[in-house]
């Protein structure tokens, strides 16, 4: 068996052993996975440190990858698609076909250079993503929130800002002009202005981290779903900068 076909099969099998011993962990809710927010951020930090690393365990990401898999073992190129076999894809899929629990929510930029699935090095059913420009939060994405935490059994919500954001970019520079930026634009501005006022001495890199974490903030103290969670730790909530230059996610404070 070559190294990458051994990794695959240990990936799979570390699917199957961790689904089982959080259903154990939580009789109540059997079919209910139940990751805890430490490993949440743990598998968080492992698949970005692949994808750092250039070493994905998603091989659909590259023609070269599928190739490689086509010729070593897999049966069909055609079907692969999840760096499983072909056997093992479907069974995936049909699991998600009848639920799903993903083990973390993402509240992300809507840059096309920051997908959460590809930076963490995550799959089809692992997580619950919220994406807007400028990270901010508004009901309907607050909604969706409550709604991986408290249908969906995430415990762990991580709010992912990045390096040269355009959205608070373009919020300083509309609000340092006395502007209005141009048709619903301007309901980005008015989201990151609490952010922008309370930074006046603010560099554009301190201001994303500050938005990051005034998103953090509202979603910590946010009622009548989040804030019991956040206060009794059943429910994390934690800031991330992404670094395009280097591909790296930086966790801010956790609490
Ligand atoms: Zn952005």
């Amino acid at each position: 068996m070559k190294r990458e076909q051994l990794a695959f099969c240990l990936v799979f099998l570390s699917f199957i052993g961790a689904n089982q011993l959080a259903r154990a962990a939580d009789p109540a809710h059997p079919d209910q996975p139940t990751v805890s927010p430490a490993e949440a951020i743990s598998r968080l930090k492992e698949g970005n440190g692949r994808f750092t690393a250039g070493n994905p365990q998603h091989p659909h990401e590259s023609v070269d990858d599928r190739k490689y898999m086509a010729a070593n073992s897999y049966e069909n190129a055609a079907t692969i698609s999840l760096g499983m076999t072909t056997e093992q894809a479907a069974k995936r899929r049909a699991e998600l076909g009848k639920s799903q629990h993903p083990f973390a929510i993402i509240l992300s930029c809507s840059d096309s250079r920051v997908p959460p699935e590809i930076v963490f090095d995550e799959g089809l059913g692992d997580l619950f993503i919220v994406r807007v420009a400028g990270n901010v939060l508004n009901d309907e994405g607050l909604g969706s929130i409550e709604y991986g935490v408290d249908v969906l059994g995430a415990r762990l919500i991580v709010v992912l800002g990045h390096q040269s954001c355009g959205a608070v970019d373009a919020a300083m520079k509309t609000i340092a002009a006395k502007g209005k930026a141009p048709g619903h634009i301007q309901s980005l501005v008015t989201a990151i202005k609490p952010v922008v006022d309370s930074t006046p001495k603010g560099d554009l890199d301190t201001t994303i981290k500050a938005n990051v974490k005034h998103v953090v903030d509202a979603l910590r103290s946010s009622t009548p779903i989040l804030k019991a969670r956040v206060d009794s730790g059943e429910v994390q909530v934690i800031g991330g900068y992404y670094a395009l230059d280097t591909g790296a996610v930086t966790f801010l404070e956790a609490k």
